[in-house]
């Protein structure tokens, strides 16, 4: 990109408005369920969140003349409408050049092993449908002027298979999908958050029956808290990633997800241990991904301590300037910690740096106004003609010949000073504060090839989803939000259980709902929203972060297991109505950590090693990170063990204990071949939707 692109275009890609959302339709009936007077929606099915995810199964299932609401905590909250990068990432089939090879591509996902093989397929071949559909809706993709969707390469994407509409991508996808949503009239319940899954019925019987939801425009004396309850047959939960599990997180301010909501519903979650975590700015200021042209700028990076001294760390850590300067660029395309790159001086060593610098209490920051110093020892001072071959010849191409790092900045992707200076930090004049943290969950709710959960009635899309292996290219997270948004609403229009609103009678289940809920809100309990936060996210980042081990994590374990225990018996402190509906979500969240560290805690006990998002310390590990000035010891880590790549973690809540299991990846035939007249009847009739069993 030259630097010559006129300020309203820079405008338009960083500062997205969102429609305005009309009237709520008023609730069906009320009433009186644990002395509470509850307002009653009835809808064919509800949609839990309105991120890109949640926005294309409403879309979709409207569009199939299903009965759908969406319920949001927030209505532009989430990780879609909030967060983003330099580039924010779109990964889906290469459409210029020469066109893909699906399987190819569905191979490229699942790499990290520990993914679905057939799910990796869907997301491959349904993904030059998702982007066609998004530029209908019109996502303004860059083209060329042939019409080829421009292109460029991203972490574990070997080919070129990401896009991007500048810094937002994913919140011009909310918003074109929600003005497609509001334009097909699906009702839309804003500041609502599902509480609690109501379930009918048991053993394999058992499915959704309803949701109840807190909220605010329904908080009244003889409601204080604002419990509504809403009927319905079938539910999406799209409620994206469980960012607050974590103190040192680049997700936006009050991300919840729905693993806790799940769990307490029977419903079971897979590669917990499987997260993303990288460079950033963290949620207390402005929270972004420092991927990309941030650091293909190649800044200087350096630490202060508490006397204000600065540190030239990075120096420890890599033998030359040009090794340095060298690893710094490739965060730009190997943006997530991997422990596989700490060896051979690669470049996650920059994110154990920085994490080595942050645990003892030194700010981190990033200059674009200097140059990378030398490494000491080293006579030659970082110049663009010292960079090793892939670097040097990645920024010859981009023009990127400026002396400065904020002047190669402002040549490769204007945008991205653009954006931070919305929110008031001026790049091109101050270092940045940075650090690594956590930034997607992988894992999640455990679904099938049309989203489907073990509870019948209930689909899990996007973030919420566990639908993505060790690894995902960038802009995988995005597309199979979109894939499995749309498979969920071909499947529950095929099953046909949406197609007019619920009209079971559901007192019965809504007041034992509701008896339970409001039996763990006790304003006498010692357990505050602000308690369970800190002890929460401290263990997380502390003992389950890019680092980690055995003992470390049975320990988190055990405080975790006390912690739900505590939950349990003493219930959450509330002040204000304002504070019940957090009361909830924390205790939702203390059960997703003691999911994640179960999880963690049996991956290693069963010899599990180091991949994905974590190294696995260990002093008999085989892998063994170096410093310039020798051997990091201390970062002795396992390797991964080969059939750990074939198999996934499963949880589920039985009572109040968690129970683990493993099963195996499902497979993909990669030679079987469709052949039209033979399967054609099967989409016909349906039977590709799999409709048996209740479900
Ligand atoms: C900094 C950053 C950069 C990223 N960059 C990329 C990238 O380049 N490419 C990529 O593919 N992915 C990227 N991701 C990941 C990607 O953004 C997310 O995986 C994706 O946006 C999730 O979409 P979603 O619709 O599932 O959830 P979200 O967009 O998070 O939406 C969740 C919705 O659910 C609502 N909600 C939550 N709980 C409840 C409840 N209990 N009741 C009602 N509503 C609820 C929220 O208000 C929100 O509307 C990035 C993530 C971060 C944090």
């Amino acid at each position: 990109m030259t630097t010559d692109v006129p300020q309203e275009i820079l405008d338009a890609l960083t500062d997205v408005d969102m429609p305005r959302l009309p009237p709520e339709a008023g609730p069906s009936a009320t009433a009186r369920l644990a002395g509470v007077e509850v307002p009653i929606y009835r809808a064919g099915s509800v949609v839990v969140g309105s991120g890109a995810a949640g926005l294309r199964a409403a879309v979709e299932m409207k569009r199939r003349g299903d009965d759908v609401v969406i319920v949001s905590q927030s209505a532009w909250g989430g990780t879609s409408a909030c967060s983003g990068s330099d580039k924010q990432t779109l990964h889906t089939a290469n459409t210029a050049d020469q066109g893909d090879n699906y399987k190819a591509m569905a191979r490229a996902i699942r790499s990290g092993g520990a993914m679905d093989e057939d799910t990796a397929y869907v997301e491959a071949v349904g993904s030059s449908r998702m982007m066609a559909s998004l530029q209908f809706l019109g996502l303004p993709l860059p083209q060329d002027p042939l019409g080829g969707t421009l292109r460029y390469q991203t972490d574990h994407d070997e080919v070129g298979r990401a896009t991007s509409c500048g810094p937002r991508t994913s919140r011009l996808m909310v918003k074109v999908l929600a003005e497609e949503a509001l334009r097909l009239d699906v009702p839309f319940y804003n500041q609502t958050t599902a509480v609690k899954i109501l379930t009918e019925g048991e053993g394999t019987d058992r499915r959704v029956a309803g949701i109840l939801a807190m909220r605010a425009a329904d908080r009244m004396e003889e409601n204080p808290l604002g419990i509504a309850l809403f009927v319905s047959n079938v539910i999406v939960l799209a409620a994206g990633g469980p960012g607050e599990l974590y103190r040192d997180s680049v997700y936006p301010n009050g991300c919840f997800g729905s693993l806790g909501l799940a769990l307490e519903a029977g419903v079971e979650l897979v590669n917990l241990t499987e997260s993303q975590f990288g460079i950033g700015t963290r949620r207390e200021g402005f929270p972004w991904n420092l991927s990309g042209t941030y650091v293909q700028a190649i800044p200087h990076i350096y630490s202060v301590d508490a006397e204000g001294t600065e540190h030239h760390f990075l120096a420890q850590y890599y033998r030359s300037t040009q090794e340095l300067a060298s690893n710094v660029f490739r965060k730009g395309y190997q943006w997530p910690f991997h422990a596989t790159r700490m060896l051979d001086f690669g470049s996650s060593l920059v994110d154990l740096a920085i994490h080595c610098e942050t645990a003892a209490g030194r700010r981190v920051f990033m200059d674009f106004n200097r140059n990378p110093l030398p490494v000491p020892g080293d006579d030659l001072p970082f110049s663009l003609e010292r960079l090793d071959e892939d670097v040097r010849l990645y920024l010859g191409k981009a023009g990127a010949d400026q002396d400065m790092p904020i002047d190669r900045l402002k040549h490769m992707n204007p945008l991205a000073i653009e954006l931070y200076r919305r929110y008031k930090i001026d790049i091109a004049a101050d270092p940045l504060e940075f650090a690594v943290n956590n930034q997607h969950m992988n894992g999640g709710i455990m679904v099938d090839t049309w989203g489907r959960s073990n509870l019948a009635g209930c689909y899990a899309v996007g973030e919420a989803a566990g639908t993505h292996g060790v690894t995902r290219p960038g802009g995988a997270a995005l597309n199979a939000g979109q894939v499995f948004g749309t498979r969920a609403a071909e499947h529950i229009s095929a099953s046909g259980r949406a197609k007019g609103a619920a009209t079971g009678d559901m007192s019965g289940v809504a007041e034992a709902g509701i008896t339970a809920l409001l039996a763990a809100l006790r304003s006498e309990s010692s357990l505050t929203l602000k308690s369970i936060r800190s002890e929460v996210q401290a263990r997380m980042s502390e003992k389950a972060g890019i680092i980690c081990d055995q003992e470390g994590v049975a320990r988190a374990l055990i405080e975790a297991r006390k912690l739900n225990a505590d939950i349990r018996a003493g219930g959450v402190a509330y002040g204000r109505a304002a504070e019940a509906v957090r009361g909830v979500q924390w205790r939702h969240m203390a059960l997703a950590s003691e999911a994640v560290l179960s999880a963690l805690d049996f991956f290693i006990r069963n010899g599990g090693g180091s991949r994905g998002a974590r190294a696995i310390c260990d002093v008999e590990g085989e892998s063994l990170p170096y410093a310039n000035a020798g051997p990091l010891e201390e970062y002795r880590f396992r390797k991964e063990r080969e059939a750990h790549r074939d198999e996934q973690i499963v949880v589920r809540l039985d009572g109040d204990e968690l129970r683990l299991s493993t099963r195996s990846n499902r497979n993909f035939d990669e030679s079987a071949r469709s052949f039209f007249e033979r399967d054609w009847p099967a989409w016909l009739t349906g039977r590709i939707y799999d409709l048996g069993a209740g479900k």
